[in-house]
């Protein structure tokens, strides 16, 4: 090999390089990366919905001896608890050795993902089919979710007060919901829409059924059909609809991407893709961190993070308070003011197809690590936390330290667009909080990509913040 230029030597030493991970990392660890995504992927299809991910966490909680949460006891480093808040939200953490007046460690990530709601009266018929109404829930472009093949989640309340669960559309054999779109021959005067318009609001009406009930006479005879179906398989009628959250999502399964089968794709990355890693490294924690571990698996980010399952709430801080009072009346604004917390959320990864909304200088690019985002925000960095380059710095030692590959990266060029997550909600605590997640190709389309590495990269990059 050639002698190195004194140019290039100095470049070595003074210029920053950000490494795809393939070049990091050797081949046993990338044969546990694929083998962490293997894991991910069954995760991806068991959980689709906040509360399917929130029963999933809880059974992977008690199945690795954590406990629910009861804040009159007194707990010892090394102690597992948790607490499910309404079935939509999980906190897990792991006391640590440390008194918690000296603050926790957290990683917060939320497992709500868009979607179509149906609306509380959803179901009606015109001209011999019948439909369900819906509401998008988070920011999707809506036109890409007609034609695609829609399964149907949640539950419904019945009137006497039990509940029934919602899961079709997912098996084998199961009956799948669509969407339908206008044909290019006929859609002349929609493709004269403003791009946003291309599909509206009120035209995501999902097609549920189309056959008749048989009668001689009457209206509505499709509805009718579907509603004796709907009777005999959940025993609900019309009314139960009211007191339901039925969400249809893609029915797709999550597939890797790519001949070297180096990316999945999957509906709902945003933001399971950190909600995984951020589970199972509290799962791996050994024994008795330094500092209180504590993994928040949240809802109703993608609406704004308000309600009482969002961290604009104060579920959070009450379970934090908690900790310090089963100490022994150690104040809840003490253990905040000292916490530190990796808000685990999904950034824009580059794309080439669309590099103008990017400053590539300042973008995450897919197999570079997780991306540590110090801002997010629009207009200015409004609605932003920002972390302090104090923090970001820590964590950045951290990740350093323990073979963590990670880059920076803002979301889109200044004044491009923007968005938020729940890093502020938390900073509003009086928190550290710096967001860490994975970068994704089509976030918030019925079908997005990330790439192996840098799932293995968030577990890793959060279970060396807990056992720092
Ligand atoms: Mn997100
Ligand atoms: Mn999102």
């Amino acid at each position: 090999m050639a002698e190195k230029t004194e140019a290039e030597r100095l470049k070595e030493q003074l210029f920053m390089e950000n490494k795809n991970t393939a070049n990091v990392i050797d081949d046993a660890e990338m044969a546990q990366a694929f083998a962490f995504c293997e894991g991910y992927k069954a995760f991806l299809n068991a959980g689709k919905t906040e509360r399917e991910v929130a029963a999933y966490a809880v059974a992977a909680a008690e199945e690795n001896g954590f406990v629910p949460f009861d804040n009159t006891k007194a707990y010892a480093a090394g102690d597992k608890v948790y607490l499910c808040n309404r079935g939509k939200a999980v906190i897990l953490a792991v006391i640590g050795r440390q008194s918690v007046r000296n603050g926790v460690r957290i990683a917060a990530a939320h497992i709500d993902s868009p979607r179509l709601d149906l609306k509380p009266n959803p179901l009606y018929e015109d001209t011999e089919l019948a439909l369900f109404k819906t509401h998008y829930y988070g920011g999707i472009k809506k036109y890409q979710w007609p034609t695609v093949p829609l399964a149907l989640h949640g539950v419904i309340v019945r009137r006497d007060g039990t509940t029934v669960t919602v899961r079709i559309g997912e098996d084998d054999g199961d009956p799948q919901f669509v969407v339908t779109d206008l044909l290019p021959h006929l859609a002349a005067s929609q493709m004269e829409r403003k791009t946003p318009q291309i599909i509206k609001g009120e035209e995501l009406n999902i097609l549920i059924g189309s056959l008749p009930f048989k009668s001689d006479a009457g209206s509505d005879l499709v509805k009718l059909n579907i509603m004796k179906i709907l009777n005999e398989k959940y025993g609900i009628s019309e009314q139960d609809f009211l007191t339901a959250e039925l969400e249809a999502v893609p029915a797709a399964k999550a597939a890797d991407i790519g001949f070297d089968r180096s990316m999945i794709g999957s509906y709902g990355h945003d933001d399971r893709v950190c909600a995984y890693p951020a589970l199972q490294a509290i799962l791996e924690v050994d024994g008795a961190p330094e500092y209180t571990a504590v993994t928040v698996l949240t809802d109703k980010e993608e609406t704004g993070s308000d309600g009482n399952t969002g961290l604009n709430s104060d579920y959070l801080r009450y379970f934090l308070a908690d900790l310090g009072r089963c100490e022994g009346g150690i104040m809840g604004r003490d253990v905040l003011s000292k916490s530190k917390c990796l808000s685990a959320d999904v950034n824009a990864a580059f794309d080439p197809t669309f590099a103008s909304v990017m400053d590539p200088r300042n973008a995450s690019y897919l197999n570079k690590g997780i991306v540590v985002t110090k801002y997010t925000g629009a207009r200015g960095k409004g609605g932003t936390s920002d972390a302090s380059a104090e923090f970001v710095g820590e964590v950045a030692r951290v990740f350093d330290a323990n073979g963590v590959n990670w880059q920076l990266g803002e979301l889109g060029k200044v004044d491009e667009g923007g968005g938020g997550t729940v890093a502020k909600y938390i900073a509003n605590m009086n928190v550290d909080v710096v967001d860490v997640g994975v970068p994704v190709l089509s976030m918030h389309a019925p079908f997005e990509v990330v790439a192996k590495t840098d799932v293995y990269m968030a577990k890793k990059a959060f279970l060396a913040f807990f056992e720092a």
